[in-house]
């Protein structure tokens, strides 16, 4: 289907964005590599008047070390952020788990920050950059806030981003050296997780990190297993043992996929294959 007419808009500053948005109001949208809102708008579940592309915004794109932390520029693309060797070094993380998403041609044109702010909560992105313990800075017509991943994910595709705002960056507080594991469980390849763990932890194992993807209407954070695997010794047995209380707190969906329960099922298995192989065992 052909989407609804728009007008199309191209600023080449996130001041000229805002402006934008400020502008329009709900009638604008915004444009970032477009793999998700272009579907919306060709099945015409979406029309808005005016579509503003961020895509000549040079300034949204790239990543920099920041002493403590990486920033990763709204509008980097998946593809760049799987290679990128500043994300290898300090945050494998979130290279393993990019690599994961859809196919090249995709990773190529969607952006980090349009996945974020998109949050499906079947996104891959999600669950990774909530264990890193991501910061999101988003710009508006005040100014500049820092929005915590624990705070930024709201609901089903909602955030904390505002309709005057755009997420301009998203700061990775750095976990160098630490073992990393994205484990995705699919029916089709190159396509959304029925569910997925990340996991990171930090030596063997004095702290882990564990990011569940579509265990409920935000990704989430596995604390119970977190809590069990810090300072255990990585075995395997510890490690399942630990992992049997990765589905507490959840509330996943029950779709054509797979009913609940199975989900929680799914992110124990999953969870006790992600921590195991981020350690190396
Ligand atoms: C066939 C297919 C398979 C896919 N498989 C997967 C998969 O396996 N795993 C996965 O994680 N994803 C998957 N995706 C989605 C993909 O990752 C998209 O790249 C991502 O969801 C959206 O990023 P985008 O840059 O294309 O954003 P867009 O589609 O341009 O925008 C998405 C939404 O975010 C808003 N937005 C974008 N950027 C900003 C910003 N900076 N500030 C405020 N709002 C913003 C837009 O207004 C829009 O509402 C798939 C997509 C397709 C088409």
């Amino acid at each position: 289907m052909i989407p609804v007419q728009f007008d199309y808009l191209a600023p080449t500053s996130v001041e000229e964005a805002l402006a934008a948005l400020g502008q329009h109001g709900d009638d604008a949208k915004i444009l970032a590599g477009g793999q998700s809102l272009l579907p919306v708008l060709r099945m015409r579940l979406n029309a808005p008047e005016v579509v503003i592309d961020l895509g000549g915004i040079s300034s949204l794109r790239g990543i920099r070390d920041d002493g403590d932390a990486l920033v990763i520029g709204a509008m980097t693309t998946h593809h760049d952020v799987r290679d990128d060797s500043l994300v290898k070094e300090h945050a494998l993380l979130l290279s393993k788990a990019a690599a994961e998403v859809a196919d090249a041609q995709i990773r190529h044109r969607g952006t980090f920050g349009g996945a974020l702010a998109h949050a499906d909560p079947a996104g891959d992105l999600g669950a990774p950059a909530l264990a890193l313990g991501a910061q999101f800075v988003i710009a508006g017509p005040g100014g500049t806030r820092t929005v915590d991943a624990a705070d930024f994910f709201v609901d089903l595709f909602e955030t904390a981003i505002g309709d005057d705002e755009i997420l301009t960056e998203v700061r990775i507080p750095k976990h160098t050296g630490w073992g990393a594991h994205y484990e995705k469980f699919v029916r089709v390849a190159h396509q959304w997780p029925i569910v997925a763990v990340a996991a990171t932890v930090k030596g063997s194992i004095d702290e882990a990190r564990v990011g569940l993807t579509n265990m409920g209407s935000t990704p989430l954070r596995a604390t119970a297993t977190e809590r069990a695997l810090a300072g255990a010794s990585a075995t395997e047995d510890g490690v399942r043992e630990a992992s049997q209380l990765a589905a507490e707190g959840t509330n996943p969906p029950s779709d054509l996929n797979g009913a609940a329960d199975y989900r929680q099922h799914l992110a124990r298995v999953l969870t006790g294959r992600a921590v195991l192989k981020a350690a190396g065992v």
